[in-house]
């Protein structure tokens, strides 16, 4: 019987001694489930296998990433517990334990982008050549008919905010013979009755756009002044809200059915211009992927920056010139629109290459036996993922960032959990309430996997009473070892939690008792979204490390769910080639592990949920609506699993 729960041999003795030797301090009765089971051998076992040089750093997508996956469903598999994935298509027993993400890769395919201006007879028979300024030096004029121009080298894409992402900020599209029409920097801004398209119909035709009101200038002048490292709450706006007080010329454009825009540059764009970057810009790890369906349809127009010469073109034999727009450009000074020469016309082909990807989140439940209860869920997560290899070696050659505390730790932790709940129902320790074993893939990419689930559940979203999130779980401080600066690792016996005193108290409740049960110090040091004299003070400034916001429990806060973040804190290993296996504390993992599995164990039979607490920080209140806003929740059944899916 009991080889059916447990992997290779080794693991067979494991578990007759786990019987044997842990006998857990007294909790409320029935209070940690089958949480004493976990071993520290087995943790270092997970820990080992997936902060192995062999998976590369598993960044997503990655072949490191789908063994990692592999190996975790194939353990879920042997436990017996309940798969939460594909249920149509599969291939082999492990797809239904993978819930497949697409990805894709745009790519700007550099020889294929064109940007042609036809250049009309000079109206006033060649007297150009006006004055110089900025690097821009008298424009030498440019003889009639079409004029190519380099991508990369004489124009480029992007400065709109059309990016999405890491993937191009434009699409493949192809533009013939547009008009151009100047319209200063193009912004409508209602205090001061500023609006540059006054009797100017720009419907397919391409803006040309200089500099920035004088207001936005000042404005980042002062922030770039104030502001320390870190992600800080944005400034207001001194123009006002967008769309209400002020409408920018991206909007404005696709709005009124412009062509596209085109920047006069500012000096960091030319300075980038002049130094392209080779080949396709991609590291060691691939491509950039997106996931498919976090896609929003393109807005934003394309969005193009002239380099020196072909923003003289543009301007060549029109009231103003090249360097005049500089001038006003650089001084944010306030410039007339006008069209300009009718014969003037853009053609702008971009070209794209698509890559298609694939990455999957792994998933397994272990079904609540409680009639009613059965269907509400408790969540336990933590994510599988890293960032790969190193753009370059270290000096003793090693580039593969193992990330064996980040997150290896808490992706093994959760197996551990997994095996002993899976175990424990086999000897009759059920929790009333469903519970779900999630790892996420994309984490390290901007926390792609709970998004996913989160965006689309694969069960009633309203049902999950909590998420318990472990992302590196598996450091303390050594004996001698000092926090470098704005880095806290707690101590040995201790552990961060992030969450309750935010979220939810109630919850908070819980994960008091069950720390106690295992002696484990809970420390609320970076449980909070504001720096005080107690909490998250050693910065960055003015905003502290924000750790609340800053792992896959947030995407669950997001759709409010109560949420508790297990965590060390942060160490001078922290997403460096140096983060390995061998530097693991064990016993404070051990020790973690079963608190979180306790907590889990003690909400999924608790006879109400934790509720969430009545006043939440605004930014949170703010992603709520937004999640809400763009239809986040909807129950979605996992589709089947994609071409590239592991089996
Ligand atoms: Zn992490």
């Amino acid at each position: 019987m009991r080889r059916s729960l447990g992997t290779a041999g080794l693991f067979g003795t494991l578990l007759v001694a786990l019987t044997v030797v842990s006998a857990a301090p007294q909790l409320p009765k029935g209070g940690s489930g089958n949480a004493d089971a976990i071993t520290e051998d087995e943790l270092r076992l997970y820990e080992y296998f997936l902060a192995s040089d062999q998976l590369e750093g598993r960044n997503v997508p990655s072949r490191g990433y789908d063994t990692a996956a592999l190996y975790v469903a194939t353990h879920l598999k042997e436990w017996g517990l309940k798969p939460g994935g594909s249920t149509t298509g599969t291939n082999g027993p492990l797809q239904p334990y993978f819930i497949p993400i697409e990805l894709v890769s745009n790519q700007i395919d550099a020889a294929g982008m064109k940007f042609t201006l036809n250049i009309p007879p000079a109206a006033d028979g060649g007297r150009g050549g006006r004055g110089g300024a900025g690097g821009f030096g008298a424009p030498a004029l440019l003889a009639p008919g079409p004029r190519s121009f380099e991508y990369a080298k004489e124009w480029t894409v992007g400065g709109g905010g059309g990016g999405r992402g890491g993937s191009p900020p434009i699409d493949a599209i192809d533009i013939t013979n547009a008009k151009l029409v100047f319209v200063g920097n193009g912004y409508v801004i209602n205090k001061t009755s500023t609006d540059p398209y006054k009797s100017i119909d720009v419907n397919g035709k391409f803006l040309v756009v200089a500099g920035q009101p004088a207001e936005l200038a000042a404005a980042a002048a002062a922030g770039r002044g104030a502001a320390g490292g870190g992600r800080g709450a944005a400034a207001a706006n001194p123009l006002g809200i967008e769309n209400t007080d002020f409408v920018t010329p991206q909007s404005y454009a696709a709005k009124h059915g412009a062509a596209g825009i085109i920047m006069v540059p500012t000096y960091q764009q030319l300075s980038a211009m002049a130094t392209p970057a080779t080949g396709r810009g991609i590291g060691p790890n691939g491509p950039p992927y997106q996931v498919v369906k976090f896609q929003a349809p393109r807005t934003a127009v394309p969005t193009i920056v002239a380099g020196i010469a072909l923003a003289n073109a543009i301007f060549q034999g029109e009231k103003l010139t090249g360097p005049q727009v500089f001038e006003g450009a650089t001084t944010n000074a306030r410039l007339e629109s006008f069209e300009l020469n009718a014969e003037k016309k853009v053609s702008l082909h971009t070209a794209i290459t698509v890559e298609k990807g694939a990455t999957e989140n792994v998933i397994a439940m272990l079904e609540g036996s409680d009639p009613v209860l059965k269907h509400e869920f408790v969540v336990m997560s933590a994510h599988l993922d890293h960032v790969g290899l190193a753009a370059a070696p270290n000096e003793t050659g090693d580039a593969i960032n193992n990330g064996a505390d980040d997150d290896a730790s808490g992706s093994a932790a959760l197996m551990a959990i997994a095996r002993a709940c899976a175990q424990g129902a086999l000897r009759g320790i059920k929790p009333k309430r469903t519970m779900i074993f999630l790892w996420v893939a994309g984490e390290e990419k901007g926390l792609w996997g709970s998004q996913y689930f989160n965006q689309f559940p694969p069960v009633d979203i309203t049902k999950i009473v909590a998420d318990l999130n472990m992302d590196m779980i598996g450091r303390s401080k050594t004996p001698g070892y000092v926090d470098p600066p704005q880095y806290k690792l707690v101590e040995p016996g201790e552990v961060f939690v992030v969450g309750p005193d935010i979220s939810s108290t109630d919850l908070g409740k819980i994960v008091d008792t069950a720390a106690a049960g295992y002696k484990l110090k809970v420390n609320h040091f970076y449980d909070t979204t504001a720096p005080d004299a107690t909490h998250d003070n050693l910065g960055p400034l003015p905003n502290g490390q924000r750790i609340f916001y800053r792992s896959d429990h947030y995407n669950f806060a997001k759709v409010g769910i109560p949420v508790a973040f297990f965590a060390d804190g942060l160490h001078t290993d922290y997403h460096r080639v140096t983060d390995s296996p061998d530097k693991i504390d064990y016993k404070n993992m051990q020790a973690i592990t079963k608190t979180v599995a306790a907590v889990g164990w003690m909400v999924a039979n608790a006879a109400a949920r934790p509720k969430l607490n009545a006043k939440l920080p605004d930014q949170l209140v703010n992603d709520m609506l937004a999640a809400k806003a763009a239809g986040w929740g909807a129950l979605t059944p996992v589709p089947p699993p994609l071409p590239r899916t592991p089996f």
